[in-house]
C-alpha cells in the first residue's frame, strides 16, 4: 500500500532570532512596535512613514508568523503531514556584509532547532549570507548539509546584488549542485513602480502582487536560462515559487527567441545548449501556488505532474 503524504513546500516562518533582528532595526525591513497597533512588519520603504495611520503601515505580525504551535495547528487543520518551512522575504538580503555570515548561521541553526521539536513534520530551506563574501556563502551551503532538517536553500532574485545570471554566483551554483541542495527561488522586489502607471494608487496592492512578483520570477529564471546556468550545472535543481511566474506559459516564446537570436548565434552560444524545455523537465520543480486551473495545467504540461509541488 502506498502512503501518500501531503507536503507543503511553500510556507514561511520567522524564527525567534529573525524576529529579534527585525525588531532591532531602524530601517526597513523592520518590526515597528506601537502600543495601539501592536507589532507591525514593515517591508516597503513607502510604508515606513511616521505620518501614515499606524494601522496602514505594513501588516500586523502576530504569533502565527513565528509560533510553532500555530504552524502545527494550521497543518492539522488542513491535513498537511509535512511542511518545509522557509524564512520569508527579504531573507538576509539587507544585511551589511560584516554581519551576514554569523546571522545566517544563527537563523539556520534556529530553524533546524525548531524542526527538531517536531521531527518528521517539519523540514526547512536554509537562508544564505548573500551580502557576505562568496567564501562565506559557499561555507554556509556546506554547513547546511550537516544540519539534520535542512532540505535546500531559499533565495531571492537579486543574488549577490546583480541578479541570478551573475557569473560571480558560479561557485554558489557549483556548491549547491555538489551538495545536492535544492534552491527555492522566490520573489520579493517586484517590478519598478512606474510600470503600473500614474493611477496605480487607486488599485491597492493588486498590480504589484498579481503581476510584479510573478514577472520578477520569470525574468530572473529567463536570465539564468540565457546565461547558460543549467548548461554549466546540469544537476542543479530549483523550485520556482508561484509555478515559475509566467514561465510555463512563456517557455515556447523564450526558446524561440533564443534560437533565432543573431547575437547568441554569432557568439557561438547556441551550440550544445540545453533547451528551455529540457531544463523545465529535468531541473525545475514548480509549486502549485497559482490560484487557477489553467495555470496548473500549464505547469503540469511543461514540467510534469511529478514535479509540481503542493504549497
Ligand atoms: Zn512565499
Amino acid at each position: 500500500m502506498t502512503i501518500n503524504k501531503v507536503v507543503d513546500v511553500h510556507t514561511h516562518m520567522y524564527p525567534p532570532s529573525y524576529i529579534s533582528l527585525l525588531k532591532s532595526r531602524k530601517t526597513v525591513p523592520r518590526i515597528h512596535s506601537d502600543t495601539s497597533s501592536g507589532d507591525r512588519l514593515i517591508i516597503l520603504s513607502a510604508d515606513d512613514d511616521e505620518s501614515l495611520d499606524q494601522n496602514a503601515r505594513g501588516r500586523p505580525i502576530g504569533p502565527e508568523y513565528s509560533s510553532l504551535s500555530h504552524k502545527l495547528a494550521f497543518m492539522d487543520n488542513h491535513s498537511i503531514d509535512i511542511s518545509v518551512i522557509s524564512l520569508a522575504n527579504p531573507w538576509l538580503d539587507f544585511l551589511p556584509d560584516s554581519e551576514a555570515a554569523e546571522t545566517a548561521k544563527r537563523i539556520n541553526d534556529d530553524m533546524n532547532e525548531q524542526c527538531s521539536l517536531h521531527p518528521g513534520r517539519l523540514f526547512a530551506f536554509g537562508t544564505l549570507p548573500l551580502s557576505g563574501s562568496i567564501d562565506e556563502v559557499v561555507a554556509e551551503i556546506r554547513r547546511l548539509k550537516t544540519l539534520k532538517y535542512m532540505r535546500g536553500v531559499i533565495m531571492g532574485t537579486s543574488g549577490l546584488g546583480h541578479g541570478l545570471d551573475d557569473l560571480a554566483l558560479e561557485p554558489v551554483w557549483a556548491a549547491l549542485q555538489e551538495q545536492a541542495q535544492m534552491v527555492f527561488i522566490h520573489p520579493h522586489y517586484g517590478l519598478p513602480n512606474d510600470v503600473y502607471g500614474p493611477r496605480a494608487g487607486e488599485y491597492g496592492h493588486v498590480l504589484p502582487l498579481a503581476l510584479g512578483f510573478p514577472m520578477e520570477t520569470t525574468i530572473a529564471v529567463a536570465r539564468m536560462l540565457v546565461s547558460g546556468v543549467w548548461d554549466r550545472h546540469q544537476e542543479l535543481n530549483v523550485l520556482l515559487a508561484h509555478s515559475g511566474g509566467t514561465l510555463p506559459f512563456l517557455a515556447g516564446r523564450i526558446e524561440s527567441c533564443i534560437l533565432h537570436d543573431g547575437r547568441l548565434k554569432k557568439d557561438g552560444k547556441l551550440a550544445g545548449r540545453r533547451t528551455v524545455w529540457d531544463v523545465l523537465k529535468r531541473n525545475v520543480f514548480l509549486d502549485a501556488v497559482v490560484y487557477g486551473e489553467a495555470g496548473l495545467k500549464a505547469a503540469i504540461e511543461v514540467s510534469g505532474a511529478d514535479r509540481l509541488m503542493f504549497g
